[in-house]
């Protein structure tokens, strides 16, 4: 086993549980991922020990979910998830298991998860326990539910939804058996919490072979159940080709919105639950694609984007404009701003009032600031108190 640094440091949870006398195994994505040599996100650790014995044997303990058996724990200035092997209980509203319970064997626990790349398990020494082939699986690029396919997607099914977004993140392929049942429950989508949909929809978006999992999306119709676009099939044929993979849900949102401008951006978020900070996102990547068709890249535009959100501009541009730009050319155009936020003007709405001691205070101040930032930002000003000063004084109608 080729251990990454991020195992190394988690050995000694393991360690620790153990030296308790319980279970404790690295569990579900990161063993597929350390198999793969993917990027790893977070280490889950599955145990014999409840979580109140947890609670005993580390001193950092975060009860974030001790209905399912989770707790976080913190670990050499790491966290991690720690779940007491269960079991899910009837899904009798196919959307929350109605109560877990715990069980004694890891096997068990694994064979409630979802497909047979997440169903692995690893001891501290790098020995894998793969029930189900998940290994074979991963070898050969496949998508297989643990168990009978219709009766873990009648059991749970975001499943469905867990399945495409694993086919976009990993280019993989859904095992026929898989899809077909996947085919059959799909209408059951419908008793899902939009919350959890969208959660599962936006690591599809982000995947890196969405085209693999588009061709799947597509196969099972899957957009019919799922908020505006089954009321919109036009939508559909006029995502961009190829599609490329968009990092932040709010991109995604801008990128429907400007294909389909009839469905507004408060539509998308509001049907899909989403949070203000990726209506936000939508909505000022959907100003900056207007500015760009309108007026092409400049320092104005790279400044009001997020630096976080270069990438996804980048790419909306490239596949909304079928255009060449470069991640390059923007970083570049960032780092010759000759400032990154209004904080940094040398003049504030103070100074402002000081100037013009008889205008009342009012909507002016903040115009004429905004004004001033974008003459500083273009470069026709300099970033210098006197100098802006005088700008102001001679630009009257500024003020306005
Ligand atoms: P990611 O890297 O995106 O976090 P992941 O495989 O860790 O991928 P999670 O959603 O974090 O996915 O789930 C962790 C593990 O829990 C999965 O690998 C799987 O074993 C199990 N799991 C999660 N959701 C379900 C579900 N709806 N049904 C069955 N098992 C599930
Ligand atoms: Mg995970």
């Amino acid at each position: 086993m080729q251990w990454t640094k991020q195992f190394r440091q988690a050995i000694g949870v393991l360690e620790q549980i153990e030296s308790y006398g319980y279970e404790a195994y690295f569990v579900g994505g990161c063993v597929r991922d350390l198999l793969l040599r993917r990027h790893i996100g977070d280490i889950d650790i599955a145990t014999s020990a409840r979580p109140d014995v947890i609670r005993e044997i580390f001193s950092k303990v975060i009860p974030v979910g001790l209905e399912h058996g989770t707790v976080i724990v913190r670990y050499e200035h790491h966290s991690y998830e720690v779940t007491t092997f269960r079991v899910d209980d009837e899904y009798t509203d196919q959307r929350h298991p109605d109560s877990v319970q715990f069980v004694t064997t890891i096997d068990q626990d694994l064979k409630r998860r979802d497909f047979t790349i997440n169903a692995l398990a690893m001891d501290k020494t790098g020995v894998i326990i793969d029930l189900f082939n998940g290994q074979e699986d991963i070898q050969k690029g496949i998508i297989r539910t643990v168990g009978n396919g219709y009766d873990r997607f009648k059991e749970d099914p975001l499943r469905i939804m867990r399945a495409l977004r694993f086919s976009s993140q990993l280019g993989f392929s859904l095992n026929k058996h898989t899809l077909k049942a996947m085919q059959s429950v799909i209408n059951e989508l419908k008793s899902i919490a939009v919350e959890r949909i969208l959660q599962e929809t936006a690591k599809f978006f982000a995947g890196a072979y969405i085209e693999t999992g588009m061709n799947y999306f597509k196969v099972i119709n899957v957009e019919q159940h799922l908020p505006v676009f089954k009321d919109n099939p036009a939508i559909m044929k006029r995502l961009p080709q190829p599609i490329k993979p968009l990092q932040s849900f709010g991109a995604v949102i801008a990128m429907l919105h400007f294909v389909e401008p009839a469905i507004s951006i408060d539509t998308w978020a509001k049907k899909w639950k989403c949070s203000n900070r990726i209506k936000f996102e939508a909505e000022s990547f959907i100003k900056a694609l207007y500015y760009y068709e309108r007026s092409g890249l400049d320092p104005w535009l790279v400044y009001g984007l997020h630096t976080t959100g270069y990438s996804d501009f980048v790419l909306l541009v490239n596949v909304l404009f079928d255009n060449r730009l470069s991640k390059q050319i923007v970083n570049k155009m960032a780092h010759s701003l000759p400032i990154h936020s209004s904080q940094a003007l040398e003049i504030n709405g103070t100074d402002l009032r000081l100037l013009f001691p008889d205008k009342r205070p009012g909507p002016w101040i903040g115009d004429t600031l905004k004004q001033i930032e974008k003459q500083v930002v273009t470069g026709h000003l300099n970033n210098n108190k006197n100098a802006l000063k005088e700008w102001v004084k001679w630009n009257p109608h500024a003020t306005d």
